[in-house]
């Protein structure tokens, strides 16, 4: 908890995520869904029997704003509503792929107090298992 904590804070260093590696296929990852804009990968240290990252491909401002006044992201803004939708659409068409449509939860870590460690936005698609609420 610490160690994520840690890093968390420091990981908004504005260079290159490892998931533009991945989304140039410079390193591998276990791809669910993918289209023109965004992709769909397995989460390297799952939190639930399925657990499936959405990212867009394109970062139009989506990060590159935060860098520059510090906000946490998620930095949307009015013109990001069409990715945004076709993040949640994906996220739904990882859902029905994974069998767990009958209930799933999308989660987005924002900022260091979220714990977010990479800066390059994304969504944990959770499921496969009763997911409880509060989360921690
Ligand atoms: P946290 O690390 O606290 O979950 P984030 O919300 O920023 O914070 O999530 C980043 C996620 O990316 C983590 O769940 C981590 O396991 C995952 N991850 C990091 N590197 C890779 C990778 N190479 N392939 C797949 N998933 C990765």
């Amino acid at each position: 908890q610490a160690a994520a904590k840690a890093a968390a804070a420091t990981a908004d260093s504005g260079a290159p995520t490892i998931f533009d590696k991945i989304i140039n296929k410079e390193i591998p990852s276990s791809i669910v869904y993918e289209d023109e804009k965004v992709l769909a990968f397995r989460d390297i240290n799952p939190q639930a029997p399925v657990h499936v990252l959405v990212i867009p491909k394109v970062r139009d401002g989506l990060t590159e704003l935060a860098k520059v006044t510090k906000l946490p992201y998620l930095y949307a803004e009015a013109r990001h509503g069409e990715i945004l939708g076709q993040l949640l659409y994906a996220a739904r068409i990882v859902a029905e792929k994974e069998g767990i449509l009958d209930g799933f939860r999308v989660v987005i870590n924002s900022g260091p107090s979220a714990c977010q460690s990479v800066y390059h936005l994304h969504l944990h698609v959770l499921g496969g298992r009763q997911m409880n609420w509060p989360p921690g």
